[in-house]
């Protein structure tokens, strides 16, 4: 590319989305060291996963995992300096919440993103090329907007949908992140049947969502067994601390994924509240009408969706035989992947690439590439396999972004503290 360095503003990092991941990292940075740290998100303003955000919603995590506590109590961008300020402390307290709204989070994050400088909505970084002695470019609106030395992709996840439900008309079969759009045009008949994909906590929240709305013939189809819940254990909760991260450094890639994998339950699943709260909501209504308006369908891997006429029907295979389900709708929730980084071609050329095709993520966050000895790239939420479940949720969020100011730096800044751990991991 060719660049005109002077007129842009210079930043020691520059992060690619202000999720909660770079939030974190940023709102750390700025209090401790007079580094410049810039943000640049596609959307227009900060909003958390919104279009999933249906009534009553609940985080799965507490309220102490927010974006600086657990490493750095008194900050002034702590959840509990946010209830005080904002005088909302003793009414959330009274509440009793076992975990708090999701709105209520949402709501942190945007008092918290009002207090960080240097974010910038409605900038999607289209790409990010490098030149060497000037350092990383990110443009949007096809114009560079900053130049940096170091870069964080911290551009999260979006919904997969699988092959088999690809060609399905958008009206019939959508992603749950669009359900709230479709619900005011989905048919004046309630009765109409509409199945739910996916038997995660994106899952059941649409469930929900279609029974408040007055469903009464939903289908919901999860692929395990039984609709499970986290395991929220205080020895599952171990895997959560830094000490369990710490230990599967030590493993070779296979063993780490293997274990990470075997660890799903504790993290990739249902909240016992929302759970009890479908199960409540569907006795109610078959009280009231005779029959359950959701019927609960564990064990069907959803392979394929045909439109016949107006409906949709499913093909699943169950342990031991194929299954058909024909639906008006069908709301697709089976789960996220990594979003597109936008690195530029020759960016990606100097990116070593591990046996997935994926980048090589290294203990510290830093992405191995030729080039990391004086410009670092650092990938948040994208190293499950290689750094644990937590990785891909809130749980070590500042204990992650304080790694990344360690590493960047050179210095420990942060000291990351995790001592009385009862268990020892072999
Ligand atoms: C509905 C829902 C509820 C969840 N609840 C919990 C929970 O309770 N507890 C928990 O631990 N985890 C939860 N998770 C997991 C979730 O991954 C994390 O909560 C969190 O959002 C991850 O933060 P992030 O910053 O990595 O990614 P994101 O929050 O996804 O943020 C990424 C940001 O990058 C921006 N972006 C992407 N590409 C570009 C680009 N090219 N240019 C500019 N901007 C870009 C996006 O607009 C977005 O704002 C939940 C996930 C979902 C979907």
């Amino acid at each position: 590319m060719t660049s005109n360095k002077t007129d842009l503003p210079y930043f020691s990092v520059v992060g690619i989305g202000a999720g909660p991941a770079n939030l974190s990292l940023a709102a750390l940075l700025q209090a401790r060291t007079d580094q410049r740290i810039a943000l640049f998100d596609k959307a227009a303003d900060s909003s958390w996963h919104s279009s999933l955000l249906h009534p009553g919603v609940r985080m799965q995590t507490s309220w102490m995992k927010d974006l600086v506590s657990l490493v750095d109590p008194t900050h002034k961008l702590s959840f509990l300096n946010y209830l005080v300020t904002e005088g909302r402390l003793f009414a959330m307290i009274n509440s009793q919440f076992d975990v708090i709204p999701r709105r209520e989070y949402m709501r942190y994050l945007a008092w918290a993103s009002g207090q960080i400088e240097n974010i910038h909505y409605s900038t999607p970084i289209e790409e990010v090329s490098f030149v060497e002695g000037e350092g990383f470019y990110a443009i949007s609106g096809g114009a560079p907007v900053a130049r940096s030395q170091h870069l964080v992709i911290g551009v999260g996840t979006r919904p997969t949908v699988p092959a088999g439900l690809s060609s399905l008309p958008d009206d019939r079969a959508f992603i749950a992140d669009h359900l709230a759009l479709h619900l005011p045009t989905m048919s004046s008949d309630k009765t109409a049947p509409v199945a739910v994909i996916g038997g995660g906590q994106t899952g059941i929240e649409a469930v929900l969502r279609l029974l408040g709305a007055g469903f009464s013939n939903i289908k919901w189809l999860g692929r395990r067994q039984w609709f499970q819940t986290i395991d929220d254990s205080p020895a599952a909760n171990e895997i959560y601390r830094p000490a369990h991260q710490q230990y599967l450094q030590d493993l070779t890639r296979g063993t780490r994924r293997r274990l990470v994998e075997d660890a799903n339950p504790t993290g990739d699943a249902l909240t016992p509240g929302v759970l009890r709260t479908l199960y409540q909501a569907n006795y109610d209504r078959m009280l009231e009408f005779g029959e359950y308006p959701v019927a609960m369908l564990p064990g069907r891997d959803v392979t394929e969706g045909v439109l016949d006429g107006k409906d949709v029907v499913l093909h699943c295979s169950t342990a031991e035989r194929l299954e058909q389900h024909r639906v008006a709708y069908a709301v697709i929730a089976v789960g996220r992947q990594s979003a597109p980084v936008p690195f530029s071609a020759e960016l990606r050329e100097r990116l070593d690439a591990g046996e997935d095709g994926d980048l090589v993520i290294e203990e510290d966050y830093s992405v191995r590439w030729k080039g990391m000895d004086d410009h670092r790239i650092y990938a948040l939420n994208r190293a499950r396999f290689s750094h644990g479940i937590p990785d891909a949720n809130l749980t070590l969020l500042p204990v992650r972004a304080a790694m990344v100011i360690n590493s960047m730096l050179g210095s420990e800044l942060f000291q990351i503290r995790d001592e009385l751990c009862p268990v020892q991991w072999g």
